[in-house]
């Protein structure tokens, strides 16, 4: 970090960078909004969703839980349910779960203090910098990848991104550039990284800091950020059996959190009564972060009722047919598996 100890003036920086953000802001539907309660969701939703992805999705979440009461009074699998095709359901649990803090621990009130947003289940130091500035004037810079990647160009700054003290770091080093409006300036870091510094081939010539970026001017952009450890994913092998009759097929609610927590899954083995009425197997694969899944799916068609019945009252699955399903949420390959089954049954 260059000259950090003596804090110099980059002032001018951030400065540059509103101006631009008055004129170039991306017209964004949530942009239209200083609620708190919207803010946060859309924070919450387009930290790994693509805008253009998850716009439609956040539209129906928002227009189904309009408000922080009427979030933390729904069920939990219906708000599961809303939250469908985004992801990342850990999520959903804990906005859900916030939502409940604020009724209960705010009044019902949005908190207004970056030290109060950050205490909400499963809000972070950048959430609670988004919220906090762009709703009650907050101070806090909301540092995410488009910071690190911003930051280390103009600055020409080799901090390994992927250190765990990155964060900090990064937090330093953008408060040297932070004007008044800091929840302008966040917005406008968010608007800078998505289209004009973006990851892979920036547009330099058109960036309102290129007179001040020290990677543009030694002709160094490409070798910034500096990222040095890779995560290898993780190969992950699941195995799940679609037991099924006459069109009902049964299913678990998950426990374990490690992946997909509180979704429905088929059950994960079957007793040996079962296994004559295999019918056959499907390999799929699934990707995660950090995780390569490959699943296994037996078909288990079982012809006999009483084998059925036993298996049913031995154990403590769930029945539901492909109608009931559309319901309940399922990781993304069960989902696939049971429309594919769906389309299947209904030319039976
Ligand atoms: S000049 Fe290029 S590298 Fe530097 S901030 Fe702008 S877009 Fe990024």
């Amino acid at each position: 970090m260059k000259n950090i100890n003596k804090e110099p003036d980059f002032k001018h920086i951030g400065n540059k960078l509103l101006s631009w953000y008055e004129k170039n802001a991306r017209d964004l539907p949530f942009r239209q909004t200083k609620d708190p309660y919207k803010i946060w969701i859309c924070e919450i939703v387009f930290q790994q969703t693509r805008i253009s992805q998850g716009l439609g999705h956040y539209n129906n979440f928002v227009a189904r839980f309009p408000d922080v009461k009427t979030l933390a009074e729904a069920e939990e699998d219906e708000v599961i349910l809303y939250w469908k095709g985004l992801g990342y359901y850990s999520r959903a649990i804990n906005i859900h779960k916030a939502a409940q803090q604020i009724m209960t621990d705010y009044h019902g009130k949005f908190p207004h203090e970056y030290e109060e947003i950050l205490k909400l289940k499963g809000v972070g130091k950048y959430t609670a910098a988004a919220v906090s500035s762009i709703c009650f004037n907050g101070k806090m810079p909301a540092v995410d990848g488009n910071f690190y990647r911003v930051l280390s160009r103009v600055f020409a700054d080799g901090f390994d991104i992927s250190n765990s003290r990155a964060f900090n770091y990064f937090s330093e080093l953008a408060h040297l550039i932070l004007p008044d409006q800091v929840g302008d300036f966040n917005q406008a870091m968010m608007d800078l990284g998505s289209e004009i510094c973006k990851p892979k081939n920036p547009l330099c010539r058109e960036c309102p800091l290129n007179e001040d970026c020290l990677a543009f001017s030694m002709k160094k952009v490409s070798e910034f950020p500096v990222k040095a450890k890779k995560m290898k994913a993780k190969d992950l092998e699941l195995k799940y059996y679609f037991v099924h009759r006459n069109g009902q097929f049964l299913i678990q609610q998950r426990k374990d959190d490690f992946i997909w927590k509180k979704l429905f899954e088929f059950p994960p083995e079957i007793s040996d009564a079962l296994v004559p009425f295999v019918v056959g197997v499907k390999t799929v694969s699934h990707k995660l972060t950090h995780k390569n899944l490959s699943i296994e799916i037996y078909n288990v068609e079982v012809l006999s009722e009483e084998v059925w019945n036993h298996f049913i009252a031995e154990n403590s699955y769930l029945t539901t047919d492909v109608e009931s399903s559309h319901e309940k949420s399922f990781p993304k390959p069960l989902e696939t598996y049971i429309r594919n089954y769906e389309e299947a049954y209904r030319f039976l």
